[in-house]
C-alpha cells in the first residue's frame, strides 16, 4: 500500500523517520507493506480504492514544548480519515499541533521521536479506517475511539483481533 503525503510544515527528519517505524511497525502485523512518497492528493477521488492513501499534515509536526503540559484525552481531534456519503475515502488528515501536544515534555530530541512515534500511531488508527472502509471502532488497543496520551507513545498496538481484521480485507 502507497502513503502519498504531504506537510504544511515539513517537521524534522528524525520525527518522520520515528513516524514511518511505528506505522510499519503497526501495519507489519497486519502483514500489510507500506511505501512512502510525498505528493499532493489530486482533486477528485472515488471510494473503495484504499491502495494509495493521501496523508496530510496540518500545521507544524515539530516537537516544540509549548511549555504546557499534556493535554488531556479528547478534547481536540488528533486525526481523521475522510468521509463523504457514508464511505471512508483513501484520504486522512492528520492535525500535528494536536498530537504534539499529546507528548509530554521531554529534551528536544527524546521528544522529536516522541512526537514521530504518536503520529505513527495516529496514522495507524486511521489506516485502520480506511482499510475497513468503516467509520467503527475497536474496544481495544488502538483502534479504540479515544487514545489516551500515554498510549501515544507508549507500547499501545493494534490488537490481535484488528490486525486479523485488516489482513482478511486486504488479502
Ligand atoms: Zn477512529
Amino acid at each position: 500500500m502507497e502513503l502519498v503525503l504531504s506537510f504544511e510544515r515539513p517537521p524534522a527528519a528524525q520525527t518522520v523517520q520515528a513516524m514511518r517505524q511505528e506505522t510499519e511497525s503497526q501495519m507489519s502485523a497486519a502483514q500489510i507493506d507500506l511505501e512512502w512518497r510525498k505528493g499532493k492528493r489530486p482533486g477528485k477521488l472515488s471510494p473503495g480504492q484504499a491502495d494509495r492513501v493521501y496523508v496530510s499534515f496540518r500545521g507544524s509536526c515539530d516537537a516544540v514544548d509549548s511549555g504546557e503540559d499534556a493535554l488531556p484525552v479528547r478534547t481536540r481531534r488528533l486525526a481523521a480519515a475522510k468521509v463523504k456519503d457514508g464511505h471512508v475515502l483513501p484520504i486522512v488528515e492528520v492535525e500535528c499541533e494536536n498530537v504534539a501536544a499529546m507528548v509530554a515534555r521531554a529534551d528536544f530530541l527524546k521528544r522529536r521521536h516522541a512526537v514521530g512515534i504518536a503520529l505513527g500511531k495516529v496514522l495507524a488508527h486511521e489506516l485502520y479506517h480506511v482499510l475497513l472502509e468503516s467509520a467503527g471502532h475497536s474496544t481495544r488497543g488502538l483502534a479504540k475511539s479515544a487514545i489516551e496520551a500515554h498510549e501515544l507513545t507508549g507500547q499501545s498496538r493494534l490488537s490481535e483481533e484488528d490486525c486479523e481484521r485488516l489482513r482478511r480485507a486486504r488479502h
